[in-house]
């Protein structure tokens, strides 16, 4: 089961992590040595060591962050003198460094077209039953948007079933559907994985099902509504219950705010009509007038053989949608590979160049820098780009580098990116992914998230090997963070993509100092004004993390084959589909 581990998770910084998801990465802990995945062989040694690589200068890298996190680029929010400032100073960068204009058309830009969404309540969820009516009270017991780009959005009469987990999952050969029709219907489905006790110990989730104690992607809201949208439901409301969702209601009701998303050439129509969240209390008096009992369906959905139950019941609802659009940009630069046939596949290193802009004040400081979150990712791509170029001998495959707008409003510029690809996916070996660098010293470890994911933890672990460096797997897997940044994009889509996170284990320094550091940053200048560059900032540990993810790069870019992922991950059915076309 997730853990609510953190009284931190009831704070307000968390609101803006369940909206935007970068970056949010809870303190970490030492992992006993255990968990420490062996290396399974699968990449060949080196033929360049590390250490004959080019090096990565860390005074570049600072540079860059000043620049970036300068109060003159106002925060960098999409859409303000923010956005333009950026995206000048990062084509100027790429010309610089005499990288190619990474869109074909010639230019450093992709657009990408937004749309700001503020809903309101045009009537209210009714629940109807055979002359009994139920009312939900917008706020408190329901929070519903509908992604449509239209003024608004309703459904009428609609009858009302009860989903279980709402998930798909061919590699556990799980589907709560099993053929249900549930078209133009409103489907209420629980949050995160089915939590299946695990056998051999019921008190833990089966370790052979939806990951254990980690998150999947099934276990995310998003899938929910997404696999709601392929269903052809016209509603999808999750039941929202604090601890598996990781985040209290309150959490939930920041979603009343702008919302913002793409715009697909339908204008969002294939999404359901309506997506939201009801209470627990809610839910159980829904199920109640139904006849049901929540607690015994709840339990009924943790199994393969759970099927869908219709409530007997009929949901109305309108929202209303106030939009703006915004016209943002990527901005990509690439360099060609040496070798003719391979110089067509490409390595994306990505690190998004959008943060808050301006805001509320604290302490009387109105513009939301992001230095750490995240001119450091960006200014450490560009250096890895300036060291790549040199590299000898030259990389095979092709490198793109792209930094991507609007992490901050829910990943939608690597979104854009992964459904609007420059290059084809399939010919896409790795994305490198770059959120927030290590500003306190060296480690003797580097973190990944979704350790275990894909070959290209083999990748790093060796190179890793070579600094006398370990892997520490993403402590709190159960928190679904591989979910959460703009790799997951690529995952998503099928590619291998790599998320890899600050050490935790500080040279000469007690384990407890590293997460004191870690919590300091996430209390005080997480998507504060005060993420700024700071007098004591060490960036000796993050040179050396930019050392390895050059390298990793470098040496996928040169392998006799693209990277995969392993058996039974949740993103490998889509990518051999992808390579067999
Ligand atoms: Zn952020």
């Amino acid at each position: 089961m997730p853990i609510l581990r953190s009284h931190r998770f009831l704070t307000a910084a968390l609101t803006a992590i369940f909206l935007a998801g970068c970056n949010g990465r809870e303190p970490a802990q030492p992992q006993p040595a255990a968990s420490q995945p062996a290396a399974t062989g699968t990449v060949a040694p080196p033929a360049v060591p590390l250490a004959s690589l080019p090096k990565i200068d860390g005074a570049a890298i600072l540079q860059t962050i000043k620049v970036m996190s300068s109060d003159k680029f106002q925060g960098r929010a999409p859409g303000t003198i923010g956005e333009d400032l950026s995206v000048g100073y990062l084509e100027t960068q790429f010309r610089d460094l005499g990288l190619e204009p990474g869109n074909p058309d010639g230019t450093y830009i992709q657009k990408v077209p937004l749309v700001g969404i503020t809903g309101s309540e045009a009537k209210p969820l009714t629940i109807t039953k055979a002359g009994e009516t139920g009312t939900m009270k917008w706020k408190d017991d329901v929070v519903a948007w509908s992604k449509h780009v239209a003024d608004g959005a309703s459904i009428e009469k609609s009858d009302v079933v009860f989903a279980g987990y709402g998930v798909e999952a061919p590699e556990y050969g799980w589907d709560d559907f099993k053929g249900t029709d549930v078209k133009g219907k409103t489907i209420v489905v629980l949050v995160n994985d089915p939590a299946i006790p695990d056998p051999a110990d019921p008190a833990k989730l089966d370790p052979k099902m939806f990951g254990g104690n980690a998150m999947t992607y099934y276990g995310r809201w998003t899938y929910k509504f997404e696999q709601g949208a392929r269903k052809g439901a016209a509603a999808v409301l999750i039941v929202h219950e604090t601890l598996p969702a990781g985040y209290p209601f309150s959490v939930v009701q920041g979603n009343l705010n702008e919302k913002f998303d793409l715009v697909a050439p339908d204008k969002n129509m294939a999404k359901a009509n309506i997506e939201g969240w009801i209470t627990l209390d809610a839910a159980r008096r829904l199920f109640t007038m139904a006849g049901q009992d929540f607690d015994t369906l709840k339990k009924r959905a943790i199994s393969k053989d759970f099927t869908p139950v219709p409530l007997g019941l009929k949901a109305s609802m309108a929202i209303r949608n106030k939009l703006r659009t915004i016209d943002s940009r990527n901005v990509i630069a690439k360099l060609p590979g040496s070798d003719p046939v391979l110089k067509d596949e490409y390595v994306v290193y990505s690190a998004h160049w959008d943060h808050l802009g301006v805001g509320a004040a604290v302490n009387g400081d109105t513009i939301y820098n992001g230095a750490l979150d995240n001119a450091s990712g960006v200014a450490t791509v560009l250096e890895i780009a300036r060291a790549l170029k040199q590299a000898r001998p030259q990389p095979k495959r092709s490198f793109l580098f792209l930094m991507v707008t609007a992490e901050e409003k829910g990943l939608l510029g690597s979104e854009y990116y992964s459904l609007n690809p420059l290059y084809p996916l399939a010919k896409t070996a790795a994305n490198i992914n770059i959120d927030g660098v290590n500003q306190w010293g060296r480690t003797k470890d580097i973190s990944v998230v979704g350790l275990g994911a894909s070959e290209l933890d083999d990748y790093l672990r060796q190179a890793a090997q070579e600094q006398g460096r370990t892997l520490t797997p993403d402590p709190e897997p159960e928190k679904g963070f591989y979910y959460r940044s703009d790799h997951f994009n690529f995952a998503k889509q099928g590619v291998p993509a790599l998320d890899p996170d600050s050490g935790i284990d500080y040279i000469g320094r007690s384990a407890a100092w590293g997460k004191a550091k870690r919590d300091e940053y996430t209390d005080k200048d997480y998507h504060a004004p005060s993420d700024q560059v700071k007098a004591d900032w060490d960036l000796s540990g993050a040179v050396e993390d930019a050392q390895l993810l050059m390298a990793v790069g470098y040496r996928v870019a040169n392998a006799d084959r693209m990277p995969e992922w392993r058996a039974g991950n949740e993103f490998k059915a889509k990518r051999d589909a992808m390579l067999r076309k």
